[in-house]
């Protein structure tokens, strides 16, 4: 659609709590909706605070499915839309990372129920209007602003429990996400704002989360980075980067986080150059090279540090390349053959 306005904006109608202990606010908030009979989808990570909910909810707990499954397949949508239609749910509370959250907007499309979610990662999918399903092995996505969430719960303390690992690769991950919105072409002033704020709060919190993990304002700090990333993601078009591990995670079927860790810095690197805004705004916070910041940070743990370390033969990235300059994301830098070549090689 041709349009003459140079900057659209859409602001997306999920209320947000957040704060130490903000779960024990789930009853009364499942009140708002006059909901009466409750599905609990929890991950099993999630288990003291899914029994904690259920003394909490009573009569109203209608019943509960604990097994969520990255990527949201369709068979186990179906097992749970089974016990939504035996239980006669009328609401989902979902509790978990994103593959939790991913299952109760599968719900959510299925039947319509309100929703509301207490994430547990800093995935970020508890504020877009995205639902990437996946039937027979292959991935799709849907976008509709009645798949979000009713209410997202973010409960500083259910994240003191993820493991280091999966703190830096989940908070590297979001900052990918408020990164390539500083340089989308859909930018807006509310973009900028949220996802230079959000860069900050991600890069100063995950320094301090990883020398002390139990650290709760740096946890907050990340927890809220994380809220603002999602945000970004729901609203702006993201570039090479996630083009990059779409293509790279589809054709070697790699771990999604530890894959964007690894990238994001060489992105950074090639990117910047050609992004003089979203460049000054990163040093602002990042001092003057940010992409060894974010190299930095992502070797910061004894995860896969490069391409090799996942598998990925080196003669097959020139297929990807050639896969990614066939059909570029918007991206600042032209994305050329040889150019996201050498980005892989880097990365490899
Ligand atoms: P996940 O939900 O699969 O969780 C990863 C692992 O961490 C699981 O074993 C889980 O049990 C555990 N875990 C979660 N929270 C924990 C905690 N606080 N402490 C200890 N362990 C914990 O992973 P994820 O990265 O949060 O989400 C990935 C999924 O979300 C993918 O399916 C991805 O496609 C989707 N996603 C969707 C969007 C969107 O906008 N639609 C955005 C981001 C991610």
């Amino acid at each position: 659609m041709r349009r003459s306005a140079t900057i659209v904006h859409e602001t997306t109608p999920s209320r947000v709590l957040l704060g130490p202990g903000a779960r024990h606010d789930v009853p009364d908030e499942l009140e708002r909706y006059g909901a009466r009979r409750v599905l609990l989808v929890a991950t099993r990570s999630a288990r003291a605070a899914a029994e904690e909910l259920e003394g909490a909810l009573g009569e109203r707990l209608a019943a509960r499915f604990d097994r969520p499954v990255v990527h949201t397949p369709v068979e186990v949508t179906a097992e749970a839309m089974a016990l939504v239609e035996a239980s006669g749910a009328d609401a989902v509370v979902t509790i978990g990372g994103g593959s939790a959250v991913g299952l109760g907007k599968a719900l959510v499309a299925r039947a319509g129920l309100p929703h509301l979610t207490v994430p547990t990662t800093y995935a970020g999918s508890e504020v877009t209007p995205v639902l990437g399903e996946t039937r027979d092995g292959v991935k799709q996505t849907r976008r509709d602003t009645a798949l979000l969430p009713r209410t997202v719960v973010y409960d500083v303390d259910l994240t003191l429990t993820m493991p280091a690992g999966l703190t830096l690769t989940s908070a590297v991950n979001a900052l990918a996400h408020a990164v390539e919105a500083l340089w989308a072409p859909d930018a807006t002033p509310v973009t900028d704002a949220l996802a230079t704020e959000s860069s900050a709060l991600l890069l100063a919190g995950l320094g301090d989360v990883l020398r002390d993990p139990d650290d709760l304002a740096a946890r907050t700090a990340l927890q809220q980075g994380a809220w603002l990333a999602g945000t970004c993601l729901a609203t702006a078009q993201m570039g090479l980067h996630h083009q990059l591990a779409h293509v790279l995670g589809g054709a070697y079927d790699l771990p999604h986080a530890e894959l964007h860790t690894l990238l994001l810095a060489h992105v950074v690197r090639h990117n910047l150059p050609a992004a003089p805004d979203a460049a000054w705004r990163l040093r602002q916070m990042a001092g003057d090279d940010p992409a060894a910041v974010i190299g930095a940070l992502a070797a910061s743990y004894d995860g896969p540090r490069r391409l090799r370390d996942l598998g990925v033969p080196e003669d097959g990235l020139a297929e990807v390349a050639r896969r990614v300059a066939a059909t570029p994301y918007p991206n600042p830098a032209p994305v050329t053959e040889d150019g996201v070549l050498a980005v892989l090689r880097a990365a490899w």
